[in-house]
């Protein structure tokens, strides 16, 4: 029987975990954990996502501080409302929403965060020391997957993984967290050729591309395991699922698979980030 490795199930389960955690640093601390999140411009997507976010830090207790800021705000305006959350004790978590209008540097504007309020997993130092096994946050959408593949026992130690896409949010941090597991990875992007060919030798495959349906399933072998970040408006992830369920391993449904996850490690990263403030003041 084919697995389905359910982001839903996972993080709703895991919401009654942190609402408990929760809990006892109100009574402990009393404080309650604050996620900071900074919309910079009006783009419907954007909007919709950073107030999932604010909805999920309720759902478990949780309070969010929620900054709005103009199109035209320039990267050094941003940067100062960074460092001002760097500086507030109130504020265990800052997320700058992805993507940023064009005109600001949004690699600068992530670094700007201070790695212990990085709950996102997005500045370069918290990518080293996740890179080199050290203690920080995951990107969000990579360490939710890893956390659903531990969830369901799924071997990865020797197993041959490809992830399709590069980027530093998902595909780059995707690609070291398998290796951090002794999976043996290789990593696709735009320039590389034969992929039909490095998708059917592996044995787990990640999509993080932006396409609809873009890996085919015929590219696919049996037994695999299949792991879809994508989500696109009609519905459907970056690989194409139809006709190959039955015959993966295991597999993340669209949705309800990895979109779940993403958010859910966000908050469990923010309280995790409030826990050890407590513990270390
Ligand atoms: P991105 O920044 O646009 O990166 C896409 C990657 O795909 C790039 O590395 C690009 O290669 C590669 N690519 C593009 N065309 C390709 C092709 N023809 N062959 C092979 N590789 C190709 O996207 P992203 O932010 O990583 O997101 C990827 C997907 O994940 C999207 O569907 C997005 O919606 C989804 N996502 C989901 C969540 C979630 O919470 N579920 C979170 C983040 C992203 P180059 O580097 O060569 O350009």
């Amino acid at each position: 029987m084919t697995i389905v490795l359910d982001g839903k199930k996972l993080s709703l389960e895991s919401e009654k975990d942190f609402a408990l955690r929760v809990d006892k640093i109100k009574k402990q601390n009393k404080s309650t954990p604050i996620l900071a999140t900074i919309l910079v411009g009006n783009d419907p997507a954007s909007e919709t996502y950073v107030k999932m976010k604010g909805n999920a830090c309720r759902r478990v207790g949780m309070d969010s501080l929620k900054i709005e800021l103009d199109e035209k705000t320039s990267t050094s305006e941003l940067k100062k409302r960074i460092y001002e959350l760097n500086e507030n004790d109130n504020v265990h978590g800052i997320l700058l929403q992805h993507p940023v209008p064009k005109h600001i540097d949004e690699r600068s504007c992530f670094d700007a965060i201070d790695v212990r309020k990085d709950v996102d997993g997005v500045t370069s130092l918290g990518f080293g020391r996740m890179s080199m096994q050290e203690r920080a946050y995951g990107s969000c959408t990579p360490f939710g997957i890893m956390r659903l593949l531990k969830e369901h026992n799924i071997p990865l130690e020797g197993k041959s993984a490809v992830v399709v896409g590069r980027s530093p949010i998902l595909g780059k941090p995707m690609a070291m967290m398998l290796l951090n597991e002794n999976s043996t990875v290789t990593i696709c992007h735009s320039k590389t050729k034969n992929l039909p060919d490095i998708v059917s030798r592996s044995d787990i495959i990640v999509g993080a591309v932006g396409i609809p349906k873009f890996i085919k399933g015929e590219w696919i072998k049996d037994n695999s395991v299949v792991v879809d970040a994508g989500y696109h408006p009609e519905k459907c992830g970056d690989i194409d699922l139809e006709n190959i369920i039955p015959r993966c391993f295991a597999y993340t449904p669209v949705p309800g698979g990895v979109g779940p996850m993403t958010i859910n490690t966000l908050i469990m990263q923010t309280l995790e980030s409030c826990e050890n403030y407590f513990n270390s003041n």
